[in-house]
């Protein structure tokens, strides 16, 4: 058998019902790579003594032939996600030592189906950013380099430690949020498969909210069936989050494992041509389209006219939202307090020490957008375009099945490039955003390398609630692509 760490969680999954090995061999094999490559700074939080009691409770629920879904098998959960008697910090030093009292609806549905927890993974700080350096915790490395260039480089964010310990065969799968781009583009980055689900699909109960009308859990892993296997096991209506929808659960596995998309539509955006992607991805993205067809697949040209507004309004209706979630960081009920002479004074030194400068940046912004004299000009305009654009999409979704577009306009950069104008961090989602806003499911899949050998994925977005197509195109692509590089070293 190959080791135990090149395996995906299916084949681990044959493996584990096979008696091949144990759950706590598996959970071994994983804390032993958290060990190799902890100079990734992927984890904020190593659990690999919870992970060797969950990986042994396991091992006796498969004896007692009670396996579940996921039984056995190693995760990583982003420090977004509240897990009971687990810090959980959202990667500010706000919430450092912050240990709930609960777990998160997505999480509890894990462990229910057998998953083994082996840490929490670091992130941009309250998922804002696409580098992940905006960490209180230090950025994340990626696992990839540049051919003959040894510099470091992003992993993309905000759940850039998750994917690059599924990059780095830390964990086979891992789980992330995305509000507007945050799993995509860290799987692009990182050459794997990230999945963002239709809003409602998955609770966003005891996940540390950031814009909550954009907010969405979702997984990560080195195939399109892993994802399809973490999502069954993630998603479904949970009565403690009004957004969540109230809809069964289709056999998003099966989905996954039947690349069969003859006579798809599949729609190419025509506002997706923009300036200021790589020429490479642009050539990408009509290769990706060539295989679709080459698999029976019809390609039909769309237009999603408010596409060049997503952006700009995605940047008020988020900061907006973050403005009134994150009062609550007050020094009072969570983490940190800076005493001050009397309240207010110790509001604004716990605010003032505990935030770093894009969460300021943001809620400043956000608390603009929602002042009286301004609420008309930049929120209730910003809500206006957000119709517009999921209007697109519905008229685009009567001629296509689902949209192909790039997922970044670049491959990874390095730390350091990029940083100094937050306009240009910005502009990553600028392909991702879109689909935010309207509140539909996205998926990367890596489709290929670039000149100086790192990975880009190509973004298949489906109808809301119809993750089962973009899942069948995603699997055709995957098999068409055969991405089957790994970062040098891992
Ligand atoms: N990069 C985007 C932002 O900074 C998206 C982040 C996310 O999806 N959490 O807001």
């Amino acid at each position: 058998m190959a080791s135990l760490t090149d395996l995906t969680i299916t084949q681990l999954g044959a493996a584990l019902a096979k008696k091949e090995t144990s759950a706590v061999e598996v959970a071994d094999a994983h804390l032993a790579k958290l060990d190799e490559h902890r100079a990734l700074n992927a984890f904020i939080t190593e659990t690999p003594e919870k992970a060797r009691a969950m990986a042994a409770a396991s091992d006796a629920r498969r004896a007692k032939g009670e396996a579940g879904l996921l039984e056995g098998i190693p995760l990583a959960i982003k420090d977004l996600f509240c897990t009971e008697g687990v810090q959980t910090t959202a990667a500010s030093h706000i919430l450092e030592g912050f240990v709930p009292q609960y777990e998160s609806t997505v999480t509890t549905n894990l462990w229910k189906s057998g998953a083994v927890m082996v840490g929490k993974t670091n992130l941009d700080e309250f998922a804002m950013g696409s580098s992940n350096m905006t960490s209180h915790f230090g950025g994340v490395e990626n696992p990839w380099k540049r051919r003959g260039d040894n510099r470091k480089l992003v992993p993309g964010g905000s759940s850039g430690g998750s994917a690059a310990a599924v990059a780095a065969y830390m964990v086979p799968g891992s789980t992330g949020t995305d509000t507007g781009g945050s799993i995509r583009q860290p799987a692009s980055f990182c050459g794997i498969v990230g999945l963002k689900p239709t809003y409602g699909r998955c609770s966003r109960w005891g996940v540390v909210a950031f814009a909550s009308s954009l907010d969405q859990p979702g997984p990560f892993a080195r195939t399109v069936e892993d994802t399809a296997l973490l999502l069954q096991a993630m998603a479904g209506h949970d009565p403690k989050d009004s957004t969540s929808a109230p809809l069964a659960l289709p056999d998003f596995v099966a989905a996954a494992r039947n690349p069969d998309i003859k006579g798809l539509r599949v729609g190419i955006p025509r506002e997706y041509r923009v300036d200021g992607t790589s020429p490479e991805i642009e050539a990408l993205w009509t290769r990706g389209m060539e295989m679709l067809k080459a698999a029976g697949a019809v390609s039909v040209e769309v237009s999603l006219p408010h596409t060049k507004y997503a952006l700009p309004a995605y940047y008020i209706v988020a900061p907006a939202e973050c403005s009134s979630n994150l009062a609550r960081y007050d020094g009072v009920r969570f983490g940190l307090r800076v005493p001050g002479k009397d309240l207010a004074e110790m509001y604004q030194n716990t605010r003032g020490a505990g935030f770093g400068k894009e969460v300021r940046r943001r809620i400043m912004i956000g608390t603009y957008v929602l002042s009286a004299g301004y609420y008309d000009a930049y929120y209730k305009k910003a809500q206006q375009i957000r119709s517009l654009i999921a209007r697109d999409f519905n008229q685009a979704f009567e001629k296509c099945d689902v949209l192909l577009t790039p997922t970044a306009p670049t491959a990874a950069f390095a730390a350091g490039e990029k940083m100094d104008d937050p306009v240009t961090m910005y502009l990553n989602d600028m392909f991702t955003i879109p689909a935010s806003m309207a509140g539909l499911p996205g998926i990367s899949v890596p489709a290929g390398l670039d000149k100086d050998g790192l990975p880009l994925g190509l973004q298949l977005i489906g109808r809301a609630f119809d993750e089962e197509t973009m899942l069948r195109a995603a699997a055709a692509l995957e098999k068409a692509a055969a991405f089957a590089s790994r970062p040098a070293g891992y």
